[in-house]
């Protein structure tokens, strides 16, 4: 069963009150959604438990999560609790483990937190069978591999007892795990190298450029032009979207368009036409995006703002996924915030300051005379060097100008 987009983010705000996924979630939680068996690497305070926590609220069945420490579980456990979510711990120190069992094979269980030598365990895995296993956890999987700082031998015995649901993903979750722990991670866990997502909110090989917006079109097809592979420019409405996509026809690429307005089969089309493209544009609206592999996607271009850092951060990402060179240029207008700011009316007062920060943060990625990258990841929690290398200011002497006073105004507005 596929997920919509919209409800995943709605089950997103609806139990942790989140209003978009961080990083590489969004791509995690879609893979195990999807049963697909994943390995995220992903920095401590990047968000982890989620990409477990929301696919076992969402699957039907529970969540069996391997975690090496009862401490650790048991913060677990009350955070997930306080979220409404149903969860349990097996553990010799619990002593209500007859009525976890019972709660388990009554289907009364999102989440059931176990250690790695229950595993082993005859009447663990006899359990299992009786009831229903949506995916399995496995959190600090680097303590499968002897390469890693932590090798636990009892999280070997974890490959026979998943084996025995072969049709039940597997999601892996670790911070600290160097391309030789991965590799073995994988293997003892049985994940295909396909499913390896590395966060490490960094992205290199991507070129910031965020620019005044004077003459769209212009400025796209120069994009364009400069970027020969395929490319994804993302307008804010369905009408927009159109009119560009048959407007940068003229580029000579190939352009189509996606938005939720679309039949589903002509957006399964489009979508597949782009995924097997060398040169394609995709012109479309957020709803293209999540879930899409597409390694070779070499330019990311906004006609207008995003809706967060967050927003810009998810869409940008989509570019460069191989490593390559690649670009993200985003053309914004002061008009894009004055109707960010208007609609914080409509917005319920409770989201109202949440939401006027998430513009703000944007504002100060528009008008930093500095690194947009350092901005960026510092916004995510990193520690960056002040300057990349690699981003428009960074590589432009810093534009001074009126125009820049007359936009600082205008946003601050
Ligand atoms: P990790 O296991 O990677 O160290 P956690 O799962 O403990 O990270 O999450 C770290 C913090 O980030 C938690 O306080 C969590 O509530 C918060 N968090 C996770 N996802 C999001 C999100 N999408 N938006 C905002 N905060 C989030
Ligand atoms: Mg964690």
């Amino acid at each position: 069963t596929a997920f919509p987009q919209s409800e995943i983010l709605d089950r997103l705000h609806a139990v942790f009150g989140f209003n978009a996924f961080r990083g590489v979630q969004a791509d995690v939680v879609e893979r195990v959604l999807a049963g697909r068996s994943t390995l995220a690497v992903m920095p401590t305070g990047a968000g982890k438990s989620l990409t477990y926590q929301l696919p076992a609220v969402m699957l039907p069945g529970t969540c069996v999560v391997v975690s090496p420490l009862i401490a650790l579980m048991h913060d677990q456990l009350r955070s997930a609790t306080a979220n409404g979510i149903r969860a349990a711990t097996l553990t010799s120190v619990d002593m209500d483990r007859g009525q976890t069992i019972d709660r388990f094979l009554a289907g009364d269980l999102d989440l059931l937190y176990v250690a790695p030598e229950r595993a082993s365990q005859p009447h663990f895995l006899d359990m299992l069978t009786r009831g229903r296993v949506a995916m399995f956890a496995i959190d600090e999987a680097h303590c499968v591999s002897e390469w890693g700082h932590d090798f636990r031998p009892d999280y070997r015995l974890l490959r026979p007892l998943m084996d025995a649901f072969p049709d039940v993903p597997r999601l892996a979750l670790t911070a600290t795990a160097d391309r030789h722990t991965r590799a073995d991670i994988l293997a003892q866990l049985g994940i295909p190298e396909e499913g390896l997502i590395v966060a490490g909110f960094d992205r290199p090989n991507i070129r910031y450029a965020i620019t005044p917006r004077d003459n769209p079109l212009r400025q796209l097809m120069t994009v364009i032009a400069e970027n020969p592979g395929p490319g994804i420019v993302y307008a804010p409405t369905r009408a927009q979207v159109e009119k560009l996509s048959q407007q940068l026809q003229a580029s000579g690429r190939p352009c189509l368009p996606y938005h939720a307005g679309l039949d589903p089969q002509v957006r399964a089309d489009n979508q597949a036409r782009f995924v097997a493209s060398e040169d394609m544009v995709m012109v479309a609206t957020v709803a293209f995006g999540m879930g899409i592999d597409k390694p070779d996607v070499r330019f990311v271009a906004h006609a207008a703002c995003p809706k967060s850092i967050e927003s810009y951060y998810q869409e940008t990402g989509r570019a460069g996924r191989d490593g390559d060179p690649s670009v993200a240029v985003m053309l914004w207008g002061a008009e894009d915030f004055v109707r960010a700011r208007q609609r914080l009316a409509e917005v319920e007062e409770h989201r109202r300051a949440g939401e006027r920060t998430r513009i703000d943060a944007l504002a100060s990625l528009v008008e930093t005379p500095h690194c947009r990258r350092a901005l960026l990841l510092r916004h995510f929690g990193e520690n960056p060097p002040p300057s990349c290398g690699n981003c428009d200011n960074c590589l432009d002497a810093p534009r001074v100008t009126d125009a820049t006073e007359v936009a600082r105004k205008l946003l601050s507005a």
